[in-house]
């Protein structure tokens, strides 16, 4: 199937979204968020886009550059969040601060990395007016990765809240995330980014040096998208049976008031350490 009706078809299945609402694209500058963005606009979705600004250097900087020319080719309305005026610091400074100061181990810089993004994001979906749900670029090696090494931790509960759509989660302050792209492969939207021209800044994040996902994605590398996707199939079967197993009842960080799970949301037991 080509990518577009793959989208399509993703959308349809899992009920990702309609053309009432009004959808907020979080945009990393690189090939996937970009894509997304396109297509949901293309098909004639209401789109909006964000960005966190990391302030992770020249790499941020280009990513930026990037993003401003996509929403105004694309005349899409952006909404940006700088990492430094809105917590003090840029990412690499919060991520060492808190990987000098837990005692319990290093945590990987991907893992804060995407703690913080998804705070952020939430909470600013909730600002911006009429927000009914966050897409990200999540792609089907992205998820298959992530799902295996759930296995290989011997944790496949930690895949349940994985899927097109966040699920079981009835709390109003938390906005429903999609991810369109879940069973895309990487390498048919980096062809269709380069076919379209979009303008992407190519070069990975700097700070991603995730050593665990690096060997997972190796061991993958040679895998026919018909593997990954089967794999995918696997996770859609148990997904049901282990999301019925789980609590997934919700209430408010005591610290900063955003849902979660436990007493304290993730991302403030990260900060608590600083
Ligand atoms: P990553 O966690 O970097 O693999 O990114 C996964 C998805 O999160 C991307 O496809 C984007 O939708 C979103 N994302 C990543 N970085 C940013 C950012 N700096 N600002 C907004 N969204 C982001
Ligand atoms: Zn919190």
């Amino acid at each position: 199937m080509k990518l577009e009706e793959k989208v399509k078809a993703t959308i349809k299945k899992y009920k990702l979204c309609n053309k009432k609402q009004k959808i907020l694209v979080a945009l990393s500058g690189g090939k996937d968020s970009t894509v997304v963005l396109y297509l949901l606009k293309k098909f004639g979705y209401n789109v909006e886009g964000i960005h966190i600004d990391l302030k992770i250097g020249k790499y941020s900087e280009k990513c930026l550059e990037k993003i401003k020319e996509l929403c105004r080719e694309q005349k899409i309305k952006l909404h940006l969040y700088d990492i430094k005026k809105e917590m003090g610091s840029g990412m690499c400074y919060i991520r060492t601060s808190i990987q000098s100061k837990n005692k319990k181990g290093q945590i990987k810089n991907c893992a804060i990395c995407g703690v913080l993004k998804k705070w952020i994001l939430n909470k600013c979906a909730k600002k911006i007016r009429g927000v009914d749900v966050i897409v990200t670029g999540h792609h089907l090696d992205d998820e298959s990765q992530t799902f295996l090494m759930n296995i290989f931790k011997g944790s496949p509960k930690l895949s349940a809240n994985s899927g097109p759509k966040t699920k079981n989660i009835l709390n109003k302050k938390f906005v429903t995330r999609i991810k369109p792209l879940f069973y895309v492969a990487e390498k048919d939207i980096l062809k269709y980014s380069k076919e379209k021209k979009l303008p992407i800044n190519y070069a990975g994040c700097p700070c991603a040096i995730d050593s665990y996902r690096i060997q997972i994605r190796e061991f993958m590398r040679n895998l026919s998208t018909k593997k990954k996707e089967n794999l995918m199939k696997n996770f859609d079967d148990m997904s049901e049976k282990i999301s019925k197993n789980k609590d997934s009842r919700m209430s408010y960080c005591d610290i900063c008031g955003e849902p979660t799970r436990n007493k304290v949301c993730k991302k403030c037991q990260l900060m608590s350490v600083c």
